[in-house]
């Protein structure tokens, strides 16, 4: 056998490039950007890390574990999206405010009426105080 064919059969089993890789890479391709003025050591050993864990996740052969570190990126950064969108869906709402039941934690959707109020719960009936300061 040759070296060229035990190289190809090296990367064959690699576990490759996933969203999780290229994103690594992006943010250690940012943070050494950005080491160009701030020159930290701590932030190029962080650099030096995601790179680092980046290439051993490309080139590692236990493809299921690889699978299971992208699925779970994949929950966390669905989880980041959905709240993101909730974000700019209650900023685009101007009519209204949201504001949270301090006992049992339920988002209440108010009128944007300025001044003080006095809100109650649909959920657990707790009258609370609301401040709204914009109108
Ligand atoms: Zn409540």
């Amino acid at each position: 056998m040759n070296f060229r064919y035990k190289l190809m059969q090296f990367f064959s089993r690699c576990y490759g490039a996933d969203r999780l890789f290229y994103i690594l890479f992006g943010v250690a391709s940012v943070l050494a950007l950005s080491n160009c003025f701030v020159r930290a050591v701590w932030l190029q050993m962080v650099v030096y890390t995601l790179t680092a864990y980046a290439i051993f996740r490309f080139l590692s052969h236990n493809v299921s574990a690889r699978r299971k570190e992208n699925e779970f990126f994949g929950k966390i950064r669905m989880g980041i999206k959905y709240k993101m969108g909730i974000r700019r869906q209650r900023k685009a709402d101007y009519n209204h405010v949201y504001k949270k039941c301090p006992r049992c934690k339920a988002v209440l959707r108010l009128p944007r009426k300025k001044g003080k109020h006095t809100a109650r719960c649909p959920k657990c009936k707790n009258e609370f105080k609301v401040y709204v300061f914009k109108a």
